[in-house]
């Protein structure tokens, strides 16, 4: 997860904040190289890509690519495409709302 890398990065480096109590001397000299730190995360990135192209790759003619709609409960279009299934399971995902504006402007949604 990049956001979570780079917020790794960030505890890291804050922790240097409490080596005194620890014992630990020479905190005060830690730098941040925060090209370095974006080349890892952007590392990390393109790993979980890779990881989860890979696995739609294995699912061979399992994974088929388009816009799904369902024309009834057991049957789906995908551009010309119909599939058939018994049971569809509906992982679309979700998408972040920003209320427009007042304390009670989510109401609605
Ligand atoms: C910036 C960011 C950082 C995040 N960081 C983290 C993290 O560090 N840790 C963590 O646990 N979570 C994180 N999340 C949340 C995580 O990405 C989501 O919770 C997760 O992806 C949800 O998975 P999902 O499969 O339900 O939906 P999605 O990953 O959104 O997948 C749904 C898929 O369905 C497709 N789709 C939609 N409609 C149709 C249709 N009609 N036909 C065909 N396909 C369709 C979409 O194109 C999409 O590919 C982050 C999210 C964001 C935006």
């Amino acid at each position: 997860m990049p956001s979570k890398a780079l917020i790794e990065v960030a505890n890291a480096f804050h922790r240097r904040k409490v080596f005194d109590a620890f014992g630990v001397s020479g905190a005060e000299e830690l730098t941040v190289d925060i090209p370095a730190v974006l080349r890892r995360v952007r590392r990390l990135r393109d790993d979980f890509v890779a990881g989860m192209l890979k696995l739609t790759d294995e699912l061979k003619d399992s994974c088929i690519d388009g816009r799904a709609r369902f024309l009834d409960a057991q049957m789906l279009a995908v551009g010309e495409r119909r599939v058939h299934a018994k049971k569809i399971i509906i992982a679309t995902g979700s998408r972040p709302v920003v209320p427009r504006n007042g304390r009670n402007s989510a109401q609605g949604y």
